[in-house]
């Protein structure tokens, strides 16, 4: 039996759980554990872009936590959150240009999606509808709001939302437009790579369409970048490629140094809110939105990311992913695929891949395998050795097949 305490773990079936990894530090690539110093192919849940215990980053929390750790931001303000929205602003593409902050990246989500619904409402035109993507994830959040009962609040926002799932087809995408482009008043995707739902990737021609017909039908385009912003997807953001209305920013957003997630909205979305009425002002305030302590790891974050050239780094990191996966098809392997700094190899039998956590533990990488999918999120900071090390693992899972008992 595996010494629980008083925890209660994540995605777990708590009773038939193994002993986690105890970490007792971390830097760079490599989480210290009880059971050897194993680089962390997932980033830490794929925050951690430049890799654990920044120092920069680091300081910059400790010196804002001795100054000011928190204030809320009802009628206040201070001067991380005013310049860490500044600078978002000022390297997000087009007119996304209004930074609301919040705790979470699912919380993020919920904060677009309100945003997008309220819009219609403001406009005395409501739309119920939702368009989504099959696969989508966008966090695990549920029915905070509807459980609460405050009409001043929450009178804006429905009960239960209707959501449709299409598949990520061209083909689909215009014939949901065909039959009820004008019930829908926002769509949300992951761009380019569907994380959580299998690593899986699409191409930016499909955003160019959605951006199109959202623009004809005037629904607002949702990218939730939790996952793809600040370079994973081998683009700053996916917006740089086709730019959506409102675009939600979480895990690296802070280095990955702390929980903190923003949604900001274009001129447009704005636009909607902005009235003499109070009615038509967004109704939404996370106590700890714009956390200085936050914002001051996602300043010294952005910095980074510019001065460490970290773009390019992750271009290169693609490149020798995929020369280390090319032409590797063992029997059990469906498909290798890659992009930017995340990878993956998927098995056609999903229980192919149990043990595989303790295999590359052994090995001295700490893998986190899911659905059908061995996958890396490599942190910019990673070396070509390190990146072989990772991959070689994942290869000899399948290429000895010894390994597998
Ligand atoms: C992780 C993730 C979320 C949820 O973020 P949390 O900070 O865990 O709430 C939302 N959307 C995407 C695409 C994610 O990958």
């Amino acid at each position: 039996m595996t010494d629980i305490g008083h925890l209660w773990y994540p995605y777990t079936q708590m009773k038939h759980m193994k002993a986690p990894f105890h970490v007792t530090g971390a830097d760079g690539v490599y989480m210290h554990t009880d059971r050897g110093d194993l680089i962390d192919s997932t980033s830490s849940w794929w925050c951690m872009i430049y890799g654990y215990r920044n120092e920069e980053i680091c300081r910059a929390m400790a010196e804002q936590a001795m100054k000011l750790p928190h204030v809320m931001m009802a009628n206040v303000v201070h001067d991380g959150a005013r310049d860490f929205s500044d600078r978002l602003a000022e390297i997000l593409p087009g007119t996304l240009n209004h930074v609301f902050f919040s705790d979470s990246g699912s919380v993020s989500v919920e904060i677009a999606l309100k945003m997008g619904y309220q819009y219609f409402v403001n406009q005395k035109k409501p739309r119920k509808k939702i368009l989504s993507l099959k696969n989508a994830y966008h966090g695990d959040t549920f029915m905070a709001m509807s459980v609460g009962d405050d009409e001043d609040f929450h009178g804006a926002f429905p009960k239960n939302p209707d959501v449709t799932h299409i598949p990520v087809t061209i083909e689909a995408l215009e014939d949901a437009f065909r039959k009820e482009g004008e019930q829908y008043c926002s769509m949300i995707v992951e761009p380019l790579l569907q994380g959580a739902g299998g690593m899986k990737m699409y191409d930016a021609s499909f955003l160019k369409r959605a951006r199109e017909l959202c623009d004809e039908y005037g629904v607002i385009l949702i990218y939730d970048e939790v996952a793809t912003g600040f370079g994973r997807t081998g683009h700053r953001f996916a917006a740089d490629l086709v730019c959506p209305d409102i675009i939600c920013l979480g895990k690296a957003l802070t280095g990955g140094h702390i929980g903190h997630a923003a949604t900001v909205a274009n001129d447009r979305v704005y636009s909607g809110f902005w009235s003499d009425s109070r009615s038509d002002a967004f109704m939404h305030g996370p106590t700890f939105m714009a956390n200085p302590i936050a914002m001051a790891a996602g300043l010294k974050s952005l910095e980074i990311f510019e001065r460490e050239h970290t773009l390019e780094k992750i271009k290169n990191i693609e490149r020798i992913v995929k020369r280390e996966l090319e032409g590797f098809h063992p029997e059990g392997v469906k498909e290798t695929r890659a992009m930017g700094s995340a990878f993956a190899i998927e098995a056609e039998n999903p229980a192919d891949l149990a043990g595989f956590q303790d295999f590359a533990a052994e090995n001295g990488v700490f893998a986190r395998p899911f659905l059908d999918v061995q996958y890396g999120m490599l942190p910019s900071i990673i070396t070509e050795e390190q990146i072989k090390q990772v991959i070689d693992v994942m290869k000899a899972w399948w290429t000895d097949r010894r390994n597998r008992g």
